[in-house]
């Protein structure tokens, strides 16, 4: 965390967007600490990058804020000392080296043995709670079974089905949403200081992440987007070989595979959106208008839903890695999308090489 003045200024705005874009999930948090109520575990699910440590750190503020009107901003030592690291009753463990082993968790379970010092509730956040592995799980569920009272363990993470099913029934589930690009893009605008279409256009393919719209690098992006978007429009342009070439060079990692089939549904999103007649402001890649125009009419709504489908199908099957071969996903998957795209009339003659 940096402690430059332009810094802060950049986490006021990253934080602030989080309290805007999760206004209602705060809300309930704000009520549950009102009423000095709340379960002993939870797991808070959603997107990566989207501020859900960040808000289960305001909750463990709520939760032992000394002052009787408590504030999700607020800035009493407490709370300072709670989001700085530096209070005895909350904890906020990460994980090293990709992992979150079994002694730290019997560490944090040592933890949990004492009553709150200053607070009312010892509060332990884990993020990444997916990198525990089965061991470390089950070492925890002993405290999910038998939770001592005045103790609240928040389990954070983007892949909550990597968790033990026993795991995440006993913690009551919170799920964020992606935030608004209407947050997102001033940020990138300030941040980047990138124009205000491309900025609108990061923030769409972000999928709602402040993380990921500040990680992607802006030209490569660019001409990753402009690539997919190509293979789309002109499906049988490139032949086969023009497929597979994209599909080895999106398949290299898990994360570029992610962004392009990102970048190719909201691609399939703004031909629907223009099939229907929508206004152009509401398109994402508004600067390719022209493109958008000139191939929404070949195609029926059936078949870009059909499209839509196998990019989720995709998406999914990258994102649970549950084929490990990735480039064989990604073969199929723009095999399939172009031969529906291509259609008898623009024809995709798939035995070219
Ligand atoms: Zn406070």
């Amino acid at each position: 965390m940096g402690k430059d003045r332009a810094g802060e200024t950049r986490l006021n705005a990253a934080t602030m967007g989080v309290l805007v874009g999760h206004e209602h999930v705060i809300g309930a948090l704000e009520r549950t600490a009102e009423q000095q109520r709340p379960s002993h575990a939870y797991v808070f699910t959603g997107r990566e990058g989207i501020g859900k440590k960040r808000v289960a750190v305001i909750f463990a503020c709520l939760l032992n804020c000394p002052h009787t009107s408590r504030h999700r901003d607020c800035s009493c030592g407490v709370c300072r000392r709670i989001r700085e690291e530096k209070h005895p009753d909350v904890i906020i463990e990460r994980p090293e080296r990709g992992r979150i082993r079994i002694e730290r968790i019997r560490f944090l379970q040592s933890f949990f043995r004492y009553a709150p010092v200053e607070g009312r509730f010892r509060v332990i956040i884990i993020d990444d709670a997916h990198l525990m592995n089965r061991q470390a799980q089950n070492a925890l569920l002993k405290t999910l079974e038998e939770p001592p009272p005045g103790r609240i363990l928040i389990l954070v993470t983007a892949r909550p089905f990597l968790l033990l099913p026993t795991v995440r029934s006993r913690c009551r589930r919170i799920r964020f949403g992606p935030l608004p690009v209407d947050i997102l893009a001033p940020l990138l605008e300030d941040r980047k200081g990138v124009s205000s279409q491309r900025a609108r256009v990061i923030a769409a393919m972000s999928g709602g992440s402040v993380k990921r719209a500040l990680e992607m690098e802006t030209s490569r992006f660019m001409e990753l987007r402009r690539r997919v978007i190509s293979a789309l429009a002109e499906p049988g342009k490139n032949g086969l070989k023009g497929i597979l070439d994209l599909s080895l060079e999106i398949s290299a990692n898990r994360d570029m595979a992610l962004q392009a089939i990102e970048i190719a549904m909201t691609w399939i999103r703004d031909l629907l959106t223009a099939k229907i007649g929508a206004n152009p402001s509401c398109l994402i890649h508004a600067d390719f208008l022209d493109m958008i125009s000139g191939t929404e009419q070949h195609h029926s709504t059936y078949d870009l839903l059909d499209v839509y489908d196998e990019l989720v199908r995709a998406s999914e099957l990258i994102d649970r890695e549950i084929n490990a071969n990735r480039n064989m996903v990604t073969d199929v998957m723009l095999l399939r999308v172009s031969r529906m795209l291509a259609g008898p009339t623009l024809g995709l003659n798939l035995r070219e090489t």
